[in-house]
């Protein structure tokens, strides 16, 4: 068994925005070496998180709007604590609630999605660029 690692950058322009890396890591992984396995989709940030899901305009509008206005209950109850520091606490505890990682079979070569399957990346607390690590584990 052998294991290889990526990464890829992600460019946000919004401070909430859902962006469809699928092509990206597509293209990242043509010329690995391993062909078959298990492909870690992650990224190393505490505001921005990962899904699979459908790449369809409206539903990233969607997510964009859940990942914006989620936690609004929670205001109610007080002001985060974290908005003292640096004021993107919400962006902070959706991240969480979505994850940094998603992980899907690798096979031929590319990842083995369904049909209607993306990998989304949902921005927080943009703009800004996003590293996404691809780490493949397999033969
Ligand atoms: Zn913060």
């Amino acid at each position: 068994m052998a294991a290889s690692t990526t990464s890829i950058r992600v460019s946000t322009h919004a401070g909430v925005e859902t962006i469809n890396i699928t092509p990206a890591i597509r293209e990242a992984l043509k010329e690995a070496s391993i062909r078959d396995g298990l492909l870690l989709v992650s990224v190393r940030h505490t505001t921005c998180g990962l899904i699979l899901n459908e790449d369809d305009p409206g539903l990233r509008t969607d997510f964009a709007r859940l990942a914006e206005h989620l936690l609004d209950p929670l205001r109610s109850s007080g002001p985060f604590e974290h908005d003292q520091i640096d004021n993107n606490a919400r962006a902070h505890l959706t991240a969480g609630l979505m994850g940094a990682s998603v992980q899907v079979p690798f096979v031929a070569g590319a990842p083995s999605l369904g049909s209607w399957q993306n990998i989304l990346l949902i921005e927080m607390d943009g703009p800004r660029t996003r590293q996404v690590d691809l780490t493949l584990v397999g033969g």
